[in-house]
């Protein structure tokens, strides 16, 4: 049986999904649609400046992890960022210098803080676990072990530096410290934001009434995905998102124009 058949509005067999699978159905259900159920595949958009920011801080920082101790200085990881960086979704070559520029310093910055000898208990790790009703499972930026706990850690590259309410109310960030808790059986409350931009760390310290609630909302959106498949139903919800969105070229809903590719980087 497909995932995409049901019984009583839920599948026979665990349903598996990610927690952007389940944040792009909130997203916009046509979205969902666009990404998971059509095949073929429709086109999507060109490549995205903020992404390839994103991207190579990310792998910067990932591999930065798993070098020698010796050779885990800073400067190594603003070159890592050269190593790993795109010109894809810049206006032109100096825009691409200019943030590239940047991301080697929020590197840079970050690394002031972090101990080298930290050896994290997983580094982009897949972490998974069940529920009565889905298959979950996601990739973390790191995983760090601290008094005998497992804590969650989310490298941000985005512009706005994020708040207690929403590392607490990550969907994402709570599935992650359950299935972290389940793949590498240790304790796992914690979860963390690392914004590089504002080089802040913002902390949430879930309790087993917090992560619940946060795993029957992830059924409670499988369930709405896997109804809207059986009926193949996928509304759309035009709004903001559309600007961004990978399929705004080809959506006849879509409300406004696609933005630039270099319009979600921040240009202050
Ligand atoms: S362009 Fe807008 S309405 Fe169309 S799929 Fe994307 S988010 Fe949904």
């Amino acid at each position: 049986m497909s995932d995409q058949q049901t019984f009583d509005g839920m599948p026979e067999k665990l349903f598996a999904c990610t927690p952007y699978r389940l944040e792009t159905w909130l997203d916009c259900p046509k979205k969902y649609r666009y990404t998971y159920i059509d095949t073929p595949k429709p086109p999507r958009g060109g490549p995205w400046g903020h992404t390839s920011m994103g991207s190579a801080v990310h792998n910067a920082l990932r591999e930065w992890f798993t070098l020698a101790l010796e050779s885990r200085i800073i400067e190594k990881g603003a070159e890592l960022v050269v190593k790993y960086w795109r010109n894809e979704g810049f206006r032109d070559v100096e825009q691409s210098d200019r943030y590239r520029f940047r991301a080697q310093n929020w590197v840079r910055q970050y690394l002031i803080k972090v101990d080298p000898h930290l050896e994290p208990r997983g580094i982009e790790r897949t972490v998974s676990t069940t529920t009565g009703r889905l298959s979950l499972s996601g990739r973390v930026d790191r995983i760090d072990e601290r008094d005998g706990e497992l804590v969650i850690v989310d490298y941000k590259t985005g512009k706005r530096p994020p708040d207690e309410a929403e590392t607490g109310g990550s969907l994402a960030l709570a599935i992650y410290a359950l299935a972290a808790e389940r793949t590498l059986r240790k304790p796992c409350r914690t979860v963390e934001l690392h914004h590089l931009p504002s080089d802040t760390t913002v902390a949430f310290r879930h309790d087993d009434a917090s992560l619940a609630r946060h795993i029957n909302r992830a059924e409670r959106i499988a369930v709405e995905a896997l109804e809207a498949t059986a009926e193949m139903s996928f509304p759309a919800t035009p709004g903001a998102l559309c600007a961004y969105c990978d399929y705004a070229r080809i959506c006849t809903d879509a409300d406004r124009a696609p933005a630039q590719p270099w319009a979600g980087l921040d240009e202050q």
